[in-house]
């Protein structure tokens, strides 16, 4: 007879580690704290699940795991994951390299793990948290909400971090990581907007421009990303604000001074801007400054930024003072805005940080205790968006599943 395996928490990795198991021939028991599985994946790409991306590699990765990602895919990778699909019957649509089901519907990602966990047997028990776990010789010994206790042969643990609570991960399972002695890497919310400090959010909200972004922490410019901001009432949103936001989030929780440079022109170079803006002082230099700032982009921002550089709307261009004009040059191109906070857990796609993978062999299996093994989220592993923490979940999942159905009986 196979291994008995408990797989605690049926999201995207827990799936993924229990239909592996299953296929390597363990007996395989889903623990689930919700009324059903996979809850977040249905909430994944906007309801259409980016489940990966054709640009893979650990070069898109964050977190002590980051080698271990590179590992993890050489087992099972891109590759496998779009044949571990296809095989169960998902066709899959390629937008610019973001992987989907062809059908644009995450339930149909849900459904055909769903399917195949059926087909497998595998045991699920839903409304079932665990909120104990112990090893005993031979085996583990877990506890359920309800204090029922189960014995297996091995424990993966894919309780997911702490990112969207209310679809189930709320960092419960640090807590049996720790348990099991395991150091937890401090988390901090990821793939998030960020909170700013100024006042005029509320004239700009709803503004949605293309603009370069700078990430400065102190005097050092970590990073920088190019795309669709957003702007909200009270803050900096949008793709090139999600990428950001993780080493913005460490640099907050160490009380480090945060800011985000907008380039509003980013398609100009230096070059190009100074030969722009010299030009337009000259042809449009009988025009007010309202005039002036129209049509460069979006007026709501030109008008904010006259503002900002003590110029008035009615005043006309030709009587502006050099020092001014250089002025509101410098803010279209790196316009500051001060970060108080990132947006919490439940706005964030993500949790950055999680069990050390430092402890973790390259087979997904705790360093410190045989037969317990991680997937997913719960691992300081987070990607950046586009289709890569779920890339994650599935190969961590994969090879833990794999691992665990074949682990030895060594007594530690
Ligand atoms: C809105 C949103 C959109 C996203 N879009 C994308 C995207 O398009 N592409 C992408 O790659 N990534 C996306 N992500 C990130 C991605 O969804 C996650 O990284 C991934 O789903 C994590 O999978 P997981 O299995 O590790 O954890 P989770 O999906 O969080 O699953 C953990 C499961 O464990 C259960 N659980 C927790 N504790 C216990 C316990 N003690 N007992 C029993 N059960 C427990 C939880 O209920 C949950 O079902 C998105 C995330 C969000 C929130």
């Amino acid at each position: 007879m196979g291994k008995t395996i408990a797989v605690v928490g049926a999201g995207a990795a827990g799936m993924m580690a229990a239909i592996c198991a299953a296929r390597a021939g363990a007996q395989v028991t889903v623990y689930e704290r919700n009324d059903r599985v996979g809850k977040k994946i249905l909430a994944t790409g906007n309801g259409k699940c980016n489940f990966s991306n054709e640009n893979m590699g650990s070069e898109w990765y964050y977190g002590s795991g980051r080698l271990l990602v590179e590992e993890v895919y050489r087992t099972f990778g891109l590759q496998e994951t779009k044949t571990f699909f296809t095989d169960l019957g998902m066709r899959i649509k390629n937008r610019n390299g973001y992987l989907y089901p062809a059908s644009e519907q995450a339930a149909t990602v849900l459904d055909v793990l769903r399917y195949e966990m059926m087909r497998l047997s595998i045991d699920i028990h839903t409304n079932q948290q665990i909120v104990g776990i112990k090893k005993q010789r031979g085996g583990f010994v877990i506890e359920a909400a309800d204090q029922k206790k189960y014995r297996y042969d091995a424990v993966i643990l894919t309780c997911g971090g702490k990112a969207a609570p209310k679809t189930g991960s709320d960092g419960q399972g640090f807590g049996l990581a720790r348990q099991m002695g395991h150091q937890i890497v401090p988390t901090v919310p990821a793939l998030t907007a960020l909170r700013c400090k100024e006042n005029f959010y509320k004239q700009i909200a709803g503004v949605r421009c293309e603009a370069g972004l700078a990430l400065w922490i102190g005097k050092q410019k970590v990073c920088m990303e190019r795309g669709e901001l957003q702007i909200t009432d009270y803050g900096i949103s949008g793709i090139p604000v999600f990428q950001m936001s993780r080493q913005a989030a460490y640099a907050l929780r160490d009380q480090k001074c945060t800011t985000v440079e907008i380039d509003f022109m980013p398609d100009y170079n230096d070059n190009e801007f100074v030969s722009f803006w010299n030009e337009r002082w000259v042809r449009q230099k009988d025009q007010s400054m309202e005039q002036f700032v129209t049509g460069i982009v979006n007026k709501k921002i030109g008008l904010l930024l006259l503002k900002l550089a003590d110029m008035k709307e009615t005043e006309k261009a030709a009587n502006v003072p050099k020092s001014k004009r250089e002025k509101l040059g410098r803010l279209y191109r790196a316009f500051p805005v001060t970060v108080k906070e990132t947006n919490s857990y439940e706005q964030a796609q993500v949790c950055a940080g999680g069990v050390d993978c430092r402890e973790v062999t390259k087979k997904l299996e705790s360093d410190i205790v045989h037969g317990l093994y991680f997937a997913g989220e719960m691992l300081d592993v987070d990607g950046i968006c586009g289709g890569y923490n779920l890339q994650w979940a599935w190969s961590s999942g994969a090879v833990a599943g794999m691992a665990a159905a074949k682990c030895s009986d060594k007594e530690d």
